[in-house]
């Protein structure tokens, strides 16, 4: 009989199905597909050798029974292809009533083909080894398999793009494969090839896509980060919710990179095999030494979490892993932004902290989508050059007008809105992108100070500058704002940068040698907001400065308490004793500037005076002022 190639055709199948259903699976959507196409596939082949038997026993079954295993085998072919078109829709982003839309209509044709077949006549032939059936029925399956497979492959040549490429080519050779198959079995009925070629393109689709082993990780036995990708993606298009411990062992460092490295491999593969026995957790290794659980509800990730830590805690007291916690995937949009926050609070976590773990709620969401908003803000605004620089007057009591000023940064929005810093800046200090933003508006003000010669017009003999500590701790900070200087010809004694206490102390060396070479060559230094938090006059011995600013907090403070009052006037007998200026920050009302002048503080500066303002009404409120 006339079925060798088809028994091949069985045992593949066999070990296919083998292979897929020995491993643990995530039952992703496509996963489910494939095992529903390798079921119409398998019934397929099962109907082939059964019609080929029939027909070589026509004389002993009744001809119903024959016609109904021959079409009813046919008839699975066009279901096959039906399956192919269904399957290789899957990466396809229509929505989701454009795919109802569609399937609907290929369903109908399948069902239209079905009842077709069912209802024309068939005939057989069979003479030695040649085998086959004619007629009608065939002629119409022939119609609707070619319909199917022409749709697949005009669907998958117009929408390629958006297809994962290994499905793409998979399918493509299946259905070529399928075409060949077609024409040789058409010339040569001699060869059943057609259920054959199928079961070709199971194994590429095996292989390529759907082989389970490919969301497996060696190591751990858990689910890889490729799976973690497919699984939430699926979870989040549907909009069912999951909650997530992400367990990260050691920090990543080249030191724990060494030594301890093969223990915390070890320890990673007993923790996501512990966990992987826990029902309704599915275990994900994400990354070196990072597993992430999932689990549909929410009290049970927290059980797992304290279970989890007892665990670890009992068996490697020296171990602390870092968890993120995410009660509820929905507070987050989509796998991407999973993704981000994720290795967001992993990488930031803190190597000092006591703390080791994070929860996820909704205020660290948005804390950390307010900081993405303002980072992104900031990089716009510094490639639109919507960074501008405000200028606060400072009046000299001894001689009675303003002689110098301070530069302070402001945004413009899109929309024209002034952003004040305490909006910008800390989240700036804290990705570095202060560095640019301080030259930009360091480079304006220079700018500003040429054009319209403060001093010689306007008889502000100086403007200072604001420093971030982490401007201070880049070593190539003097050299750049003595090339900006230099482009505008502008004489060093027209600036003074202000640094802070907080730079003093944690950028210490580096501070100290852009200070020296700023000052060789020309600029002064003035120590900002002395008497915020926990002043220390040591940093003023210490500090190469000329001028000390006083704290808004420290000058108003001076007006409502005695002990305060005290202690400023000490400070300021002990530093005008070092011969350095004292600015007084934060003045609000003529009774604080006289009172702060008959102090014996030469300089003031605040909104008594005048708030801070764009350059040209600087320009124009100190040019028609004095007090
Ligand atoms: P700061 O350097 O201590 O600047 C003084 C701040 O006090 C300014 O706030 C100013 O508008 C405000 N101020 C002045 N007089 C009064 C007053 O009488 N009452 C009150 N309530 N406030 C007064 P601003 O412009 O919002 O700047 C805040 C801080 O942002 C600055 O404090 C400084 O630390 C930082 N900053 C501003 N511009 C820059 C810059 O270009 N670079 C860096 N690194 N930091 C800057
Ligand atoms: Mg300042
Ligand atoms: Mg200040």
């Amino acid at each position: 009989m006339n079925i060798e190639v088809q028994c091949c055709g069985v045992v593949i199948l066999a070990l296919i199905w083998y292979f897929s259903l020995r491993q643990k699976t995530l039952k992703l959507a496509s996963e489910k597909l494939f095992l529903i196409t390798m079921g119409v596939n398998s019934f397929c082949l099962f109907m082939d050798i059964l019609s080929v038997i029939a027909i070589n026993n026509q004389d002993l079954i009744p001809g119903f029974l024959l016609a109904l295993i021959c079409k009813t085998y046919i008839v699975s072919l066009i279901w096959v292809g039906y399956f192919g078109l269904i399957y290789s829709h899957f990466d396809f982003r229509g929505t989701k009533e454009e795919q109802i839309r569609e399937n609907r209509m290929y369903t109908v044709i399948v069902l239209a083909g079905t009842l077709l077949i069912y209802i024309l006549p068939i005939q057989y032939y069979l003479e030695g080894d040649v085998v086959y059936t004619y007629g009608p029925s065939c002629t119409a399956t022939y119609i609707f398999a070619l319909l199917f497979v022409l749709v697949t492959l005009y669907k998958v040549g117009v929408k390629g793009r958006e297809m994962n490429p290994k499905r793409r080519r998979a399918i493509i050779m299946w259905m070529c494969i399928w075409i060949v198959a077609a024409v040789i079995q058409f010339l040569n009925a001699n060869l059943l090839l057609v259920g054959f070629a199928s079961v070709l393109g199971m194994i590429i689709l095996f292989f390529e896509l759907e082989n389970p082993e490919a969301n497996l990780d060696r190591e751990t036995g858990a689910y890889n980060a490729h799976a973690l990708g497919e699984y939430t993606k699926q979870l989040y298009e549907k909009q069912e919710g999951f909650s997530a411990i992400l367990v990260a062992l050691g920090n990543n460092t080249a030191a724990e990179n060494d030594g301890s490295s093969q223990k915390t491999d070890r320890m990673l593969r007993n923790i996501a095999r512990y966990a992987d026995k826990i029902k309704n957790v599915k275990v994900f290794k994400t990354m070196e030494r990072e597993l992430a659980l999932l689990t549909d509800d929410e009290k049970k990730m927290w059980e797992v979490f304290h279970d989890l830590k007892s665990h670890i805690n009992y068996l490697w007291a020296e171990a602390t892993p870092f968890y993120v916690i995410l009660p509820d995937s929905l507070l987050l949009r989509n796998v991407g932004e999973l993704f981000l926050m994720l290795r967001h609070f992993r990488i930031g976590r803190r190597k000092d902290s006591a703390e080791n773990s994070i929860i996820l709620d909704e205020t660290q969401i948005g804390q950390y989508k307010e900081r993405e908003r303002t980072e992104a803000m900031l990089r716009s605004a510094l490639e639109e050059d919507r960074i501008e620089v405000f200028y606060q007057p400072i009046y000299s009591t001894k001689l009675n007008r303003f002689v110098s000023a301070e530069a302070l940064v402001r945004i413009r929005d899109q929309e024209g809105a002034i952003i004040p810093p305490d909006k910008f800046i800390p989240i700036a200090e804290r990705n570095g992108i202060i560095s640019q933003i301080g030259q930009c508006v360091f480079d304006k003000t220079c700018a500003f100070i040429r054009k319209n010669q403060l001093k010689e017009r306007y008889g502000i003999e100086y403007v200072e500058v604001n420093l971030s500590v982490r401007q201070c701790e880049d070593i190539t900070l003097a050299d750049t704002y003595i090339q900006i200087m230099k482009k505008y010809r502008l004489d060093p004694s027209c600036i003074s940068l202000e640094i802070t206490e907080s730079a003093s102390i944690k950028v210490r060396d580096n501070l100290l040698k852009n200070m020296r070479q700023l000052m060789d060559y020309g600029v002064r230094f003035a120590l900002d907001d002395f008497g915020n938090g926990e002043s220390n006059l040591n940093y003023i011995v210490d500090m190469p400065v000329s001028i000390v600013k006083f704290d808004r907090d420290m000058t108003q403070s001076y007006f409502s308490s005695y002990k305060a009052k005290f202690v400023m006037e000490a400070a300021m007998h002990m530093i005008q004793d070092m011969k350095l200026e004292i600015v007084s920050e934060g003045v609000e009302t003529r009774e604080q500037a006289e009172a702060i002048g008959a102090l014996g503080i030469e300089y003031i500066q605040g909104y008594y005076f005048s708030r801070p303002l764009p350059g040209e009404e600087f320009l124009e409120f100190v040019a028609g002022k004095t007090y």
